[in-house]
């Protein structure tokens, strides 16, 4: 269901949509017609759920997403679900495993965090290409390749670094890998790099206020493609 710049700019876009709540109140839900709260009233919406940015036309049917709005988490996963199982039954109608391409769906991956983190070990578990120096070139060559399937290493602490990041990458996936102080401590002093100041000026840089989600394995950024191979 990803897809390209999915996940953060959606991040991006739903904490907008959160503050527009706040700030103008609630609005009709497009799919029940009862109110969407912010999420500090999300106690008032009717499944009591943080509410959900759906689309008018997902983009699993190739909505652009440009319809986006506020609704109840339970009547998106009402009609999320109703598309995810016509796009099933239509799959498997007309699959066709001799055209299946070799190469998966565009994967850009921006693995941000301090030094120590575990950011280049993280990335080698993907099984995907690895970016970690700064070949700026190839960052540009990443935003037109349609067939992308890469990780790209930064440190990125602020947000505005990220989203410019994500915007010359045009990145489907960001993740901050971090550790605590001590553990990265120990691998700095057992790589003979005991540069603790490094990681202490990028906790100060750092700001969360994209959201940025925290990496917890590969399984979300691969989980599409499997399940595309694992149909029948
Ligand atoms: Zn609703």
């Amino acid at each position: 269901m990803a897809s390209p710049q999915y996940d953060y700019q959606h991040q991006l876009e739903r904490k907008a949509a959160n503050s527009r709540l706040e700030t103008l109140g609630p609005i009709p839900c497009r799919r029940c017609g009862q109110p969407v709260h912010c999420d500090a009233q999300r106690h008032l919406n009717r499944d009591g759920r943080k509410f959900e940015l759906g689309h008018g036309v997902a983009h699993i049917n190739n909505g652009d997403g440009s319809d986006k709005q506020p609704e109840h988490a339970y009547c998106n996963e009402a009609a999320g679900g109703r598309l995810a199982r016509a796009r099933q039954r239509a799959a498997r109608a007309t699959r066709d495993w001799g055209d299946t391409p070799s190469t998966g769906p565009r994967r850009v991956v921006l693995l941000v965090g301090p030094p120590g983190a575990g950011k280049t070990r993280a990335a080698r578990t993907s099984g995907l290409h690895t970016y970690d120096d700064d070949d700026t070139t190839t960052l540009e060559q990443l935003a037109n390749d349609p067939d992308a399937r890469v990780v790209v290493i930064r440190s990125a602490p602020s947000s505005d670094e990220r989203a410019s990041l994500v915007d010359q990458i045009q990145a489907t996936h960001v993740y901050l890998v971090d550790a605590p102080d001590h553990v990265i401590a120990a691998r700095l002093k057992a790589r003979g790099r005991a540069h603790m100041v490094a990681v202490a000026r990028w906790r100060a840089a750092f700001d969360d206020d994209d959201d940025v989600a925290p990496f917890t394995g590969w399984e979300p950024v691969l989980r599409e493609t499997r399940a595309t191979r694992e149909w029948p």
